[in-house]
């Protein structure tokens, strides 16, 4: 542990509220309004007993991740990060999700490569593996119905994305 920079600003980040959520599993938990963007984002008790607290700025997940560089951000006792991570976890999972299908992209050179991303705040965030790898388009797209979302939605490549795009089910 590195003693704070007075000079460097605190930032204590919190998750975005979820109307319906039960944030009673968390005794002392706080919604506050995001000092950048003024959504409702709550705020563990742990962050809120941070000794530095009182000359911190309370922002959301969304803004904390345009900060630029990790060194704008404090530091969190291992309790802060367990939270974070929790938190993030929580977002990722009821986050928009889209499935995009790659023709024959750098690491899969001659396969149909299906990849899921999904969309929280500002971020696109790709799972580290891919959904699945096929020989052709067709059995691509039958590992999208497989998963069984009768809603999804097939949107062509757009004329920006990268030219291994074939189609996104959205
Ligand atoms: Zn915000």
């Amino acid at each position: 542990m590195t003693s704070p920079d007075p000079d460097q600003p605190l930032f204590i980040i919190g998750a975005p509220f979820e109307p319906g959520a039960d944030y009673s599993a968390i005794p002392g938990t706080r919604t506050l309004f995001c000092e950048h963007c003024k959504g409702a984002t709550v705020f563990a008790p742990s962050s809120l007993s941070h000794p530095e607290a009182g000359s911190a700025t309370f922002i959301c997940m969304s803004c904390a991740s345009k900060l630029e560089g990790p060194s704008e951000i404090g530091e969190f006792t291992p309790l802060q990060m367990g939270e974070i991570r929790q938190a993030m976890a929580r977002e990722l999972e009821n986050a928009f999700t889209m499935f995009t299908i790659f023709k024959s992209p750098s690491d899969y050179p001659g396969s149909y490569v299906v990849r899921r991303f999904r969309i929280v705040g500002l971020g696109i965030i790709p799972d580290p593996d891919p959904l699945a790898v096929c020989d052709s388009l067709g059995s691509a797209r039958l590992a999208i119905q497989d998963l069984g979302r009768p809603g999804l939605v097939c949107v062509p490549a757009q004329p920006d994305d990268e030219p291994q795009i074939v189609e996104s089910w959205m």
